[in-house]
């Protein structure tokens, strides 16, 4: 007998499917749903239903009285490449919104006993974040509010929306700010990808002595955090009664450049690095750990080489793969 069942939005997508794993692991049962099954390797969830969560139906269908608890990771999301060219902020913001609108909404009629909803260092305002050695992102600084995307935005609405709902209606909510989650399992290519998995994908198809290209001079900062991290810092949020909005992420920032130097050293190759136009985002962005090493006593457990190593030859892998099936791809 299942101890509690969860409904995990998103489920196709990588944190999503990461999770399931982690739920079935604990004993619950578990319902996934998405658009599409996961890319890499077939669910764990006890039952997997295609819909389109923008749809109110879908809803009704996938959100039984019997769900105790609701992760939603489904957002219409991706890497640099796909946030801030502008050319898809609308389906942003309006597939995002409509997700959560009917997601906050079906939950207080179903007596959902408690939510995870994922938000984003996005959030954060641009102004805090033009300095690279020096990005501020810290919980309380996120008004007034002046994310640098559209991404950002919706993000900052839906939290708002579900803590309204939480206000007005009791919804218990849990809301964490995630901070570049990377490792296997999670897009590589496509367009949809982001800064760790480009870069190892971009080590992994050049010979020793070869040439990677990077968006702007590289000198950009970010902090990545491995999956693994990621789900442990969720679980601990829904264990607790403390509801956020909080930081998951790690806080050992590092340019654009001596990530892309750490695959290199990874993978044994010495390769040049060409710096070309393309859309970059904040100068520097960190995670700021101080209120959830408070609250939940959490923090990263190994360094951003430890989970690049583990992700560099999960990448390698797809692409033999890729290669295998089709022998013209990726020549
Ligand atoms: P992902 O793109 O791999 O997963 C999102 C999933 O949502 C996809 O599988 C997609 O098919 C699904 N989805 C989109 N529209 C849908 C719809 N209308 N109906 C049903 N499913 C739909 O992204 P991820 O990296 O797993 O991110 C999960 C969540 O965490 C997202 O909300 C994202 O915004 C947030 N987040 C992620 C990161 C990160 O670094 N990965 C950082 C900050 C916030």
């Amino acid at each position: 007998m299942a101890l509690k069942t969860a409904l995990v939005c998103g489920a196709g997508g990588f944190i999503g499917s990461h999770m399931v794993c982690r739920l079935i692991n604990e004993g619950y049962w578990v319902r996934g749903v998405d658009l599409k099954y996961p890319d890499f390797s077939p669910s764990k969830a006890n039952d997997f239903v295609i819909a389109d969560l923008r749809n109110r139906e879908s809803w009704e269908a996938v959100l039984d009285d019997n769900v105790d608890e609701v992760y939603q990771f489904a957002a219409d999301m991706g890497g640099a490449g796909y946030v801030f060219t502008g050319t898809n902020d609308a389906h942003i913001m309006h597939n995002s919104a409509m997700i959560n609108l009917h997601m906050a909404d079906f939950a207080v009629k179903q007596k959902v006993k408690k939510v995870f909803y994922s938000s984003s260092a996005c959030i954060y305002p641009s102004y805090n974040q033009e300095d690279a050695a020096n990005p501020k992102c810290g919980e309380s600084t996120a008004y007034p509010a002046a994310p640098d995307s559209e991404y950002g935005w919706e993000k900052l609405f839906s939290e708002r929306l579900y803590f309204a709902f939480t206000r007005n209606y009791g919804l218990d909510v849990h809301i964490a700010r995630f901070h570049n989650i990377f490792g296997p399992e999670g897009t590589w290519q496509g367009g949809k990808e982001k800064a760790p998995a480009a870069l190892c994908r971009k080590v992994a198809e050049q010979a020793n002595g070869g040439e990677i290209e990077i968006w702007g001079d590289g000198e950009q900062t970010r902090s990545f955090l491995y999956i693994d991290e990621c789900i442990e810092a969720v679980r601990r949020l829904m264990a607790s009664p403390f509801k956020g909005p909080v930081n998951i992420g790690s806080e050992e920032m590092v340019t654009i450049n001596n990530m892309a130097r750490m695959i290199m050293k990874i993978a044994g190759k010495d390769l040049s690095i060409k710096h070309i136009p393309g859309p970059l985002g904040v100068r520097g962005r960190n995670s700021d750990n101080k209120v959830i090493r408070e609250k939940l006593g959490w923090g990263p457990s190994q360094r951003l080489y430890d989970g690049l190593a583990k992700t560099y030859p999960w990448i390698v892998s797809q692409i033999a793969a890729l290669r295998n099936e089709d022998p013209k791809s990726n020549s």
